[in-house]
């Protein structure tokens, strides 16, 4: 059956050779009475398996699955990237290859966006069979960034989502380096709705997702989304050097009043940690914003392809 709307899916893989084939058998059955003809973008994000033999085993049968392939592993964030840019299409799904992502609720998207919005995202209702301590820690960071940037995030987001060609333009009008995509398709606005779901485990493989990960994940989002921590450590900086100031004048006064009976030693020790400890909180906000402005300027290709069929 052929029909005149395309539907790209976006799907990054970093080491899912069992299953880029189950998720294609899977989401094309679930998506039989779409009125979209569906095309694969498989972006191979430098695996270690053997995921680009797994993904052109299927783009030989099917010759609407096409691939990308990195020349090593550039992470989730520059896989979507590419993902975008090579996409045709009037609309463009973005879907993990674990099947985590319950292709079902494809149609529902598309039936929103008909309804008329431009962005249908998906939002998980409960984290079960992750972590507790992720989860704990995910909340937090969720919170936190709402509180201190004007770019809404909400909680239980995944990049799982469903969008017209006219928010992918936007997205990709975006230059950045540093993308943190959970912001990007927040920032540029249009009408979003979100569909509901259970969490459900991979069907194959396992996570690349470590805590530590995580948590640099995190101080992307916030640093490329927020300047709160900048103004708190200049804030921090000014009140502590104004604070110094009445401090010195306090000793000079009491020494010229009553003079100076203690050699004050253990004082001037704390004192000394307190603005080292102090400056070194400063400088590492800064330097990492410093950072970003650096990688932003050395203008560099987010990702390399080593090979592709688009
Ligand atoms: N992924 C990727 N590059 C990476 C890490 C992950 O393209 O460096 C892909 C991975 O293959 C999967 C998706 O991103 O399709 C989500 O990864 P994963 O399932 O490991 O994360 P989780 O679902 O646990 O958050
Ligand atoms: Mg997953």
């Amino acid at each position: 059956m052929t029909h005149n709307q395309q539907l790209s899916i976006i799907v990054p893989c970093y080491n899912e050779e069992e299953t880029v084939a189950l998720f294609v058998a899977e989401t094309d059955r679930q998506t039989v009475d779409l009125p979209l003809e569906l095309v694969y973008y498989f972006i191979d994000d430098g695996s270690s398996d053997g995921t680009l033999e797994a993904i052109k085993e299927l783009s030989r049968q099917h010759p609407r699955i096409k691939y990308l392939s990195f020349s090593r592993n550039f992470g989730k964030e520059a896989a979507l990237l590419a993902g975008l840019q090579a996409a045709k299409g009037d609309f463009i799904a973005v879907m993990d290859a674990d099947l985590q992502d319950p292709p079902e609720l494809l149609k529902q998207m598309y039936d929103e966006i008909q309804k008329g919005y431009d962005i249908v995202g998906a939002r998980r209702t409960n984290r079960k069979s992750e972590p507790p301590i992720r989860s704990f820690f995910a909340k937090q960071f969720y919170k936190l960034i709402n509180q201190i940037s004007e770019t809404e995030m909400v909680d239980g987001v995944r990049d799982f989502r469903m969008m017209t060609r006219q928010v992918v333009d936007a997205v990709l009008s975006l230059e950045e380096v540093n993308r943190f995509s959970k912001g990007l398709f927040s920032w540029v606005g249009f009408k979003t709705s979100y569909i509901s779901y259970e969490n459900r485990e991979r069907v194959a493989g396992t996570t690349s997702w470590h805590f530590w990960g995580l948590v640099k994940y995190s101080i992307e989002g916030i640093v490329n989304f927020s300047e709160t921590p900048l103004n708190i450590a200049t804030f921090i900086g000014f009140i502590t050097f104004i604070g110094s100031i009445f401090l010195g004048l306090f000793y000079v006064i009491k020494a010229f009043a009553i003079g100076d009976p203690v050699p004050g030693f253990p004082t001037l020790i704390t004192i000394l940690l307190f603005f080292g400890g102090l400056q070194l909180f400063c400088l590492g906000i800064l330097g990492k914003y410093i950072a970003k402005i650096f990688l932003e300027s050395k203008r560099r290709p987010v990702y390399i392809v080593r090979e592709k069929n688009v």
